[in-house]
C-alpha cells in the first residue's frame, strides 16, 4: 500500500446551521469520521473555533486508528475573504469581521491551513469526485439559503483579481428587480434562493389563490418555505407548480448568462432545490436553451449536485491539497 493511501486532509465546513468535519483521503477515495454540529453563531467566533478543534482532534484520532494520518487542513467559510491572508472579512450570518480564519485553526489544530469561500469549496468538491468528475471546465452553483457558486478549470478555482469571482448569486437577472440582501437589486439570488422561493410563493397566496400550500402551512404563511412548495408542486397544486417553473425559468436566465461567457462543459446544481428533479431541470434546461448560443448549449451538461452535504468538506480538503501543490518548495 503506498504511503499517500495513509494520508488525509481534514475537510472543515462552517455553514450558517451546521459545522462539519471529515477527513478525506488524499486520492478522494474515502472520508473518515464525517460529523457535523449546530453551528449557534450567536456564540461568536471563540466557542465555533474551540468545537472545530475538538470535532478535528476526534477525527484525526479516528484517522490514525485507521492506520493513517492527516497532513492539512482546508475550510470553507461564507466570505468575502482574503484567501492569501486566510482572513474571513465579513460574513452577516456568522457575524464575524476580519476574522483570521486559517491561523487560528492552523494553531488550534497544529495543521497547515488553506481556506477558501464555502461555495467554491462544495463546486470543488464536485468537481473532484462529484457530479462534475472529468468536466474540464465546471462551473456550478448552491442554492439554500443564499446562492453562491464556483468556477473550475482543470481541478483549480478561479478567484478573479479581489476573490469575488463566482458570485452567481449576484448576477443581474431583472435590471430593477426585488431587493437583494447584498444591497442591490435584481440579483438571481433574489429570486431562486430557498427564501426568495417562499417569497414568492406567499405574495401568490396573499393575492387569495387557491392552494394545498395553505393547509400544509396550516394558514401560517411563515412556515412556508422551499421545501413545502417544491412538495406541493410535486403534489399537483397548481401554484406551486408555477412557483417552481418561475424558479426554473430564474435559474436558467443565470445560466445561459454564465454559458454565453464561459461556454463550461458541465454545470452543476448544489442544495435542497435539486430534489424537485425534473420538474426543476427541464423548465431550467429550456430556458438556457432559449437564453444561450446553441453551441454553448449543446457543449455543456446540467447536472444536480453528487456530493449532497459531504461536498464542502471534499472540496475543502482539495483547496488545501492545491494550496500545497501550488506552494514554492
Ligand atoms: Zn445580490
Amino acid at each position: 500500500m503506498s504511503e499517500a493511501h495513509l494520508e488525509y486532509v481534514l475537510g472543515i465546513d462552517i455553514g450558517g446551521t451546521n459545522l462539519v468535519v471529515g477527513a478525506v483521503r488524499r486520492d478522494g477515495g474515502a472520508v473518515i469520521g464525517d460529523h457535523s454540529h449546530p453551528t449557534e453563531p450567536s456564540r461568536g467566533p471563540d466557542a465555533i473555533v474551540s468545537d472545530l478543534e475538538e470535532m478535528s482532534r476526534h477525527t484525526i484520532g479516528l484517522v490514525e486508528a485507521s492506520g493513517g494520518h492527516v497532513v492539512g487542513l482546508g475550510v470553507g467559510a461564507p466570505g468575502p475573504l482574503d484567501t492569501a491572508r486566510g482572513v474571513v472579512l465579513l460574513t452577516p450570518n456568522l457575524g464575524w469581521v476580519d476574522m483570521p480564519l486559517r491561523d487560528r485553526l492552523a494553531e488550534a489544530t497544529g495543521l497547515r491551513t488553506a481556506l477558501d469561500n464555502d461555495a467554491n469549496c462544495a463546486i470543488l468538491g464536485e468537481a473532484w469526485v462529484g457530479a462534475a468528475r472529468g468536466a474540464r471546465f465546471a462551473i456550478g452553483m448552491t442554492i439554500g439559503t443564499g446562492i453562491g457558486g464556483g468556477i473550475v478549470l482543470d481541478g483549480r478555482l478561479h478567484h478573479g483579481a479581489a476573490d469575488c469571482a463566482g458570485e452567481i448569486g449576484h448576477v443581474t437577472i431583472e435590471m430593477n428587480g426585488r431587493r437583494c440582501g447584498c444591497g442591490n437589486y435584481g440579483c438571481l439570488e433574489a429570486y431562486a434562493s430557498g427564501p426568495a422561493i417562499a417569497v414568492r410563493a406567499v405574495e401568490q397566496l396573499r393575492l387569495g389563490a387557491d392552494s394545498v400550500l395553505d393547509a400544509l402551512v396550516d394558514g401560517n404563511h411563515d412556515r412556508v418555505t422551499a421545501q413545502t412548495v417544491f412538495a406541493a408542486a410535486h403534489d399537483g397544486d397548481e401554484l406551486a407548480m408555477e412557483v417552481v417553473r418561475d424558479t426554473a425559468r430564474y435559474l436558467g436566465t443565470g445560466v445561459a448568462n454564465l454559458l454565453n461567457i464561459f461556454n463550461p462543459d458541465l454545470f452543476v446544481i448544489v442544495g435542497g432545490v435539486t430534489q424537485a428533479g425534473d420538474a426543476l431541470f427541464e423548465p431550467l434546461q429550456r430556458e438556457v436553451a432559449r437564453r444561450a448560443f446553441k453551441p454553448a448549449v449543446e457543449s455543456c451538461r446540467i447536472v444536480p449536485g453528487a456530493l449532497g452535504g459531504l461536498a464542502g468538506v471534499y472540496g475543502a480538503a482539495r483547496v488545501f491539497l492545491n494550496a500545497e501543490s501550488s506552494a514554492p518548495h
